[in-house]
């Protein structure tokens, strides 16, 4: 899936208000993690994330796909059980 701009379109159309709930604790508990980190990484005084900072990002950013594609599995799926119904009612 592209990054960047569109990428992020996308998912702010598709992921649902849970699924952004979900994303909010992941944010905070980064944030948190960063904020205790920082002080005692002398990579952190630069202009980039070290690379601890930047595999946390990642996880983050990785975990948000794999949930957008989840929650549209779970749509098909729910889509899919509702056709058998009807198709067996
Ligand atoms: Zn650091």
């Amino acid at each position: 899936m592209a990054r960047g701009g569109r990428h992020v379109e996308y998912l702010l159309k598709h992921l649902t208000p849970a699924d952004l709930a979900e994303l909010d604790v992941l944010i905070w508990a980064l944030v948190t993690g960063v904020e205790e980190h920082a002080p005692r990484c002398a990579l952190c005084a630069g202009p980039e994330p070290c690379p601890h900072v930047g595999r946390a990002i990642q996880e983050v950013l990785d975990w948000r796909t794999a949930r957008l594609l989840l929650t549209q599995a779970e749509r098909l799926r729910e889509h899919q059980r509702r056709q058998h119904e009807r198709r067996t009612a």
